[in-house]
């Protein structure tokens, strides 16, 4: 409700949307910048090279890239229809057939979104009421977080601990109950790369069925695992039900701008999304979706190739951090690795990335960006720096941050 301020005053903190977000803005009503934007203004001010936000530094492949040019010069440039291009549904279910064996009608199991944010967004706000609980591995992708207090649901937490990162099976048992809508799972995991084995997900089906509670999967990273197998939820028996499973093209084509994210999902759990969705934003990105839809369809090389040659960068940037003194995790997948900075006698991972712009020309992000701050312990001085970068550049960085062993 707006307050009695007159015309042309200044907004009070009676106004019924401040207070709602209140949740995301800061003590003063501060716009805080996402983690990720803090540490990338911090890099171009300074001139360090950008490990923090993860986006490539190449452009994705030149037949999609074709295909968006192309869609453009053809008058591909208006509202695409409200769940996505056909052309582009269809792929999309093609993709599911093809890689995981999961058979989806593409008139009605598939929804077009603005990336995956889009895509848990409309999940989120479409299947939760104020405090339902969503349960979430932690550390979690920012948005989870800014989602559900937009929703007014509450999160609950089960730890993924140094140096695995995986989900201890008891906690995860007793995180979720009878209050539990949402189990939100994160595989391949942002930030800590790890990926959860069948069993885990498979218990994860077991409690979603015991506890009346849906699956949301995000598979953002889907395509780029390092030699181990990247199970969809959905693809396992009895789940596809009671699981909506969102991806995006973004990191599988080095395209995060693009923002093509999608959503697969049995058509009762995709109709009240649709609903949120179309209040959101409608529709996005005309040009983009058949251009996404030819790279769903690229050889299968194209695939593996993107993911071994992440692999690569992973272990170019991995040995570098190790020789300047870190304790490095192998990821499973995914653009990021997790540093330990305790051997270099550093306590606070947030001061140590604010300072490594001036200290060795790198940005990073702190893994405690990704963790409630009454739940901290324990990653206060882990950082997550992104490997998703050209062979030169994560080469000048790892000689870069050698100064800090001899520094
Ligand atoms: N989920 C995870 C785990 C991510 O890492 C990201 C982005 N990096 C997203 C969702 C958002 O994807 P998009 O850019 O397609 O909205
Ligand atoms: N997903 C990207 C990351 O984890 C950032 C996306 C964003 O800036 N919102 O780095």
């Amino acid at each position: 409700m707006r307050g009695t301020n007159g015309a042309g005053a200044s907004p009070s903190g009676s106004w019924e949307l401040a207070a709602r977000g209140a949740l995301l803005l800061g003590d003063k009503g501060e716009l805080s910048p996402t983690i990720f934007a803090e540490m990338s203004a911090l890099a171009s001010s300074t001139g360090a090279i950008n490990l923090g936000q993860g986006f490539p530094d190449e452009d994705g492949p030149a037949e999609v890239l074709e295909a968006a040019r192309q869609a453009i010069s053809e008058g591909v440039n208006q509202y695409p229809p409200g769940l996505g291009m056909p052309v582009l549904r269809e792929a999309i279910a093609a993709h599911q057939e093809r890689f995981y064996a999961i058979r989806v009608d593409p008139a009605t199991q598939v929804l077009v979104t603005a990336g995956a944010t889009e895509a848990l967004a409309a999940t989120i706000l479409a299947l939760t009421e104020p405090d339902d609980e969503i349960v979430v591995l932690e550390p979690f992708y920012d948005a989870y977080g800014g989602l559900a207090a937009l929703a007014r649901a509450r999160l609950v937490t089960v730890p993924l601990r140094a140096p695995l990162f995986q989900p201890d099976l008891n906690e995860l048992r007793s995180a979720i109950t009878d209050r539990t809508r949402l189990i939100l799972i994160n595989s391949p995991h942002n930030p800590t790369g790890s990926v959860l084995p069948r069993e885990t997900l498979e218990l994860v089906v077991e409690l979603a069925h015991k506890h009346d509670a849906l699956v949301v999967t995000d598979e953002v990273y889907e395509h780029l695992t390092f030699g181990v197998e990247h199970v969809p939820v959905a693809s396992l028996p009895g789940a596809f039900e009671r699981t909506i499973t969102i991806s995006s093209g973004g990191k599988t084509f080095s395209l995060t701008g693009w923002k093509v994210g999608w959503i697969v999902a049995p058509e009762r759990l995709l109709k009240p999304i649709t609903a949120v969705k179309q209040f959101l934003t409608y529709v996005n990105g005309a040009p983009f979706q058949p251009a996404i839809a030819v790279g769903l369809g690229l050889p299968d090389e194209y695939f593996t190739t993107a993911a071994a040659t992440l692999a690569r960068k992973s272990g170019i940037l991995g040995a570098g951090l190790r020789e300047a003194g870190f304790e490095v995790s192998s990821p499973q997948a995914g653009y990021f690795l997790i540093a330990d900075a305790s051997p270099l006698g550093i306590t606070d991972a947030a001061d140590f990335c604010r300072a490594l712009p001036a200290l060795a020309g790198v940005a990073a992000v702190p893994v405690t960006a990704f963790v409630h701050p009454d739940r901290r312990d324990g990653y206060r001085s882990l950082v997550r720096f992104a490997f998703c970068k050209r062979v030169d550049v994560l080469q000048r960085a790892a000689a870069q941050l050698a100064v800090l062993k001899t520094g």
